[in-house]
């Protein structure tokens, strides 16, 4: 007997070689193959006489091998095998199929599922499934009724390690696995819930997904929303939901640090900020402080469209935080993005005396232990860095906000990385602790004075001194040393509102919908590049007037060594033929960290006129002045991809040009993306064209939005289902009035642990 537990080599067809294959999918576990589900399925049940077929039709025919033999003609060999019922005979043929050479004998009969052409007034049968089914018509009519391809409702599933591992291949051992499952599997879900939502046992939903009933609804099923589907989704949303609620209930409960929002403070935002805010901003800036005010921590998403100005409004929190004398992280995805806060950073805050350090996985050894010490004795009150932070312990001594930027890039898991790290309280990675004491090295002490100028860059001694005459960070602490850190995560994603409110169940959320004043609309266009020259003219012109421009080049996996041969190449082009009296630099993913962020530096104070990328400028970078963007092999990227990229232009008040330069045959798919970039600029039209081109499990993969993955759910089409699971896990955890009895609820806890476990490898949640 099969426990779902057991590892899914012990199934019947399967050897350590193709456990490596289905681990490869994320299938370890008996139960882990039994959530295979076929994603689609075909109506076999009632097979069809050869002179009732007609062209164009999906059917299933049983019939008899009359005969079979390979033709080889110039461009491929072809397998073809006459099959006949009586008098009627029906042609079948394979290409490319010499595989099949001995595969059939007259006389025996075979099943056949495929669609009916017609060849010049005949028809048959082109690449049909097919399977044999015995020698005789009696033997026949037995194996029909046990066959998993015919006479029934068939499920078709991906196949898996190129092809090895096929849909037939998949039907016969998850039926072998489903035969042999022991009889007890445990019901997880609460009753009450199972019986106001009439939902399914497990194990009959598990037989009906995978072998429905012949009478059951094609529409359903393909839809998947049987009952058993139904059950499957529910379960699993279930689940996570119940997994987000919890952890929205222990956050309520736990104490982070009231901050004071006096008149200093407020003096202090409206002193330092460069711009007025837009309404948006306002809005956001109010509801972010609101929280801040609170004595409970602080979770909320800062949603928003690149350019809208979120960075703004991640410093003015951060001089919440830091008028109130705590310290803040602010956490970017790439090194080129923390860099660039970095600067902005002390462009915009370091006048106001803030002191504000850089921390990147790729700083020397010893100047990290240095400016590790500086966060952990207080000194650093804003801290910059790259999820080096969270990746490796930092310790500070009073960190009062933690602020994520580009969600997107990260995982769900990074998300619940960083919470948890919070959770375990002092020992690990980001965390309180206490005061300034010294906590990360010993022995080496240098003077105060001197680490600071190593740290803190060209920061007056002047300057310095006034702050610790105010005495920054040594401010009596506002809440207690344990007191859990305010986090702000912001992301470009548009995830539609009640889905990011369902699936970041545990974040409140803000959307600034309004962009900075002053912004021309981008103008899109898209050339050939037989008119590249033309191009170039009008770069020329561009830069001449004063502007900076981008060039980028579709070096996606950055240790792709061709391609960055060809961006290189055209760097050389560009800055030795085309632009020589320009000043032209090149930025990739392989550079040196501080030869990138010398680059970086450059252009951004317009010292750089041209720069010739690859997508690492895709999320964040901020050059008001660079004006125009040229993108080559625009038709390579995807759309999501394009909108960030071309989010870099548009900053300033010049007019912004983006110009989409493609070559060669365009797909059609790569057609309408470039059509959609022309057409418009507006992040949430593009997202959802980017939906329906790429469907949801792209788009919204972890990948992209950091949304958990899942294994039957879809959360675009289970919408429905997913509010439903919400609300039922709230009602599951309602106190001692509920429903539900203590060792359901205790059952379905310890459910939803293993679940989050595997899929967040997290022990802590709950
Ligand atoms: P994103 O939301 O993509 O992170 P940024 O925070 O980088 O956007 O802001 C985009 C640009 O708009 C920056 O150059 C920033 O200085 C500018 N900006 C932000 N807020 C305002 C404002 N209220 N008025 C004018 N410009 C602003
Ligand atoms: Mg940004």
């Amino acid at each position: 007997m099969l426990e779902p537990s057991t590892a899914v080599q012990y199934v019947k067809g399967i050897g350590p070689r193709i456990a490596e294959i289905l681990a490869a999918k994320g299938i370890h576990t008996v139960d882990d193959l039994l959530h295979y589900l076929p994603f689609r399925y075909e109506d076999r049940v009632n097979p069809r006489g050869i002179s009732e077929l007609r062209a164009g039709e999906m059917a299933t025919v049983i019939a008899e091998v009359r005969t079979s033999g390979l033709f080889r003609t110039r461009r491929m060999p072809i397998f073809q095998m006459t099959a006949g019922q009586g008098r009627s005979r029906l042609r079948c043929i394979w290409f490319n199929a010499t595989y099949l050479k001995d595969k059939f004998q007259p006389g025996q009969m075979i099943a056949l599922y495929g669609k009916v052409e017609d060849n010049k007034g005949e028809l048959e049968l082109r690449q049909p499934q097919f399977e044999i089914i015995g020698e005789g018509e009696e033997e026949a009519e037995q194996k029909v009724a046990q066959s998993l391809e015919i006479g029934r409702i068939v499920p078709i599933y991906e196949s898996a390690g190129q092809g090895r591992l096929t849909s037939r291949w998949f039907r016969r051992v998850i039926h072998g696995a489903l035969e042999n499952l022991t009889l007890e599997l445990p019901e997880a879900i609460p009753a009450v819930v199972r019986k106001r939502l009439d939902l399914v046992r497990p194990r009959e939903a598990l037989h009906r997904v995978h072998w429905p009933d012949e009478g059951e609804s094609m529409q359903n099923l393909q839809a998947f929303r049987t009952p058993a589907h139904i059950r499957m989704i529910f379960e699993e949303l279930f689940f996570i939901e119940l997994g987000l609620e919890l952890k929205r209930r222990e956050q309520k409960a736990q104490t982070g640090v009231a901050f004071q929002l006096g008149d200093q403070v407020r003096q202090a935002i409206k002193r330092i900020l460069p711009f007025h805010p837009t309404n948006a901003q306002k809005r956001a800036l109010k509801e972010i402080a609101g929280d801040m005010e609170k004595p409970s921590p602080m979770r909320r998403l800062l949603q928003g469209d690149v350019g809208s100005g979120k960075t703004l409004v991640a410093f003015e929190a951060a001089i919440i935080a830091i008028e109130n004398g705590h310290q803040v992280a602010l956490m970017a995805p790439t090194e080129i993005l923390a860099q660039q806060h970095y600067f902005s950073a002390r462009r915009i805050l370091e006048p106001s005396g803030y002191r504000i350090v850089l921390l990147t996985g790729s700083l020397e050894d010893d100047r990290k232990r240095e400016v590790r010490r500086h966060i952990a004795q207080g000194n650093a009150q804003l801290v910059i860095g790259t999820h080096a932070l969270i990746e490796q312990r930092v310790e500070f001594a009073k960190l009062g906000l933690v602020i994520v930027d580009e969600q997107h890039r990260f995982g769900v898991l990074q998300r619940f990385k960083l919470m948890k790290k919070q959770d375990a309280g002092g020992a690990t990675g980001v965390s309180p602790v206490g005061n300034g004491t010294d906590h990360v090295g010993t022995g080496v002490l240098t003077r105060p004075a001197e680490r600071s100028s190593a740290i803190f860059g060209d920061q007056s001694e002047a300057r310095r001194a006034r702050l610790d005459r105010t005495g920054e960070g040594t401010r009596p602490h506002v809440g207690s040393g344990s007191a859990e850190p305010d986090v702000l995560v912001m992301t470009a994603t548009p995830i539609p509102r009640t889905l990011a409110l369902t699936l970041y169940g545990e974040l409140d959320i803000s959307v600034l919908d309004e962009m900075p004043p002053g912004r021309t609309p981008i103008v899109t266009r898209r050339v050939g590049d037989e008119r590249t020259d033309e191009v170039w003219q009008f770069v020329r012109k561009q830069v001449g007037a004063g502007h900076q421009a981008y060039v980028v080049y579709p070096v996606i996996e950055e240790n792709e060594e061709s391609e960055l041969k060809a961006a290189m190449k055209m760097y050389r082009e560009l800055s030795k033929k085309v632009f020589p009296d320009f000043q032209v630099a090149v930025l990739h993913g392989r550079m040196q960290p501080d030869l990138k962020e010398q680059v970086m530096r450059l252009f951004q104070q317009g010292k750089i006129q041209i720069l010739v990328s690859t997508t690492v400028i895709e999320v964040g970078v901020d050059v008001p002045n660079a004006a125009v963007m040229v993108i080559e092999h625009a038709e390579r990227f995807g759309l999501a991809q394009l909108h960030q990229l071309r989010g870099r232009i548009g900053r300033g008040a010049a007019k912004s040009f983006c110009i989409l330069m493609t070559g060669g045959k365009v797909s059609e798919e790569g057609e309408r993306r470039l059509d959609a970039m022309v057409r418009t600029n507006d992040g949430f039209q593009i997202a959802e064209l980017d939906l329906e081109l790429r469907g949801p499990g792209e788009f919204f993969g972890t990948r992209q939005a950091g949304l958990p993955s899942f294994q039957v759910a879809n959360i675009i089409r289970d919408r429905d289902l997913l509010e439903i699971a919400k609300r039922e896990a709230a009602a599951v955890l309602s106190g001692p009035n509920s429903e539900i009895s203590q060792p359901e609820i205790a059952r379905a806890l310890r459910q939803m642990r293993m679940k989050w476990q595997k899929t967040y490898g997290l022990v802590e949640v709950g």
